[in-house]
């Protein structure tokens, strides 16, 4: 099954695509990390789209969609994913489906985790992720058990560096004038659900599961 969490950035995209991934043994596919590896690799693609990251701005869509289409060709993706952050544009979205019908697939549902600004950028202030595999914590509301460790794999935290002030303004700005789209999108094809994101980690899961008639 293919699934597509759609939020703003702080609304808990990567936290909740881990718990499901974990859940539904489907992998979690981020666009976000996918690129934080190629910058930190500095392969080409890296290379170009760097600039756009740091600034906060979209990479533009040739690069992206070539990455994730890339990425979903993987042996480990062929009974379904879970997307976090792809796609973010229309043309990334009809690339997508394109690429999932020719295999026989669709995104099935799309959930949209649903925060007021205000709260975003309040947790993006105090969002760390891991140095080995971008494990997400939240200094206030979800925070490591020995400060500047990952719970996970031992790994050092450290704040993104696009989650400066201004990169943040930017980014929510983009998600709010551009990727709402994909919600009349996907909604016109009967595929949104709803879920409020300001809720606990525990009830937000809880939400995302009942929307998808998984209770468990
Ligand atoms: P994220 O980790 O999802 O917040 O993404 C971090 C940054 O990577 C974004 O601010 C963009 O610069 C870039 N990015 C990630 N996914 C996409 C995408 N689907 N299209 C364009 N840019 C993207």
């Amino acid at each position: 099954m293919d699934i597509l969490l759609l939020g703003a950035q702080g609304s808990g995209k990567g936290t909740q695509a881990d718990i499901l991934a974990a859940k539904l043994g489907t992998p979690h596919v981020a666009s976000g990390d996918l690129l934080r590896d190629a910058i930190n690799r500095d392969t080409s693609t890296g290379k170009q789209a760097k600039v756009y990251y740091d600034r906060g701005d979209l990479v533009p869509d040739a690069i992206m969609v070539a990455m994730f289409l890339e990425r979903l060709a993987e042996p480990d993706c062929a009974n379904g994913v879970i997307l976090d952050g792809f796609p973010r544009t229309l043309a990334q979205a009809e690339a997508l489906d394109q690429a999932l019908a020719s295999v026989g697939r669709s995104v099935e549902r799309v959930i949209y985790l649903k925060a007021d600004p205000n709260v975003l950028v309040q947790r993006l202030a105090n969002r760390y992720i891991c140095r080995a595999r971008q494990h997400p914590y939240n200094l206030i509301t979800n925070p490591p058990k020995r400060p500047g460790i990952c719970d996970i794999d031992s790994s050092e935290l450290y704040q993104r560096s696009d989650d400066t002030e201004e990169a943040v303004r930017r980014r929510l700005a983009i998600f709010f004038s551009e990727t709402i789209k994909l919600l009349d999108y996907y909604g016109e094809r009967g595929k949104v659900r709803e879920v409020n994101a300001e809720q606990s980690i525990q009830d937000v899961t809880r939400s995302i599961l009942q929307v998808l008639d998984m209770q468990r």
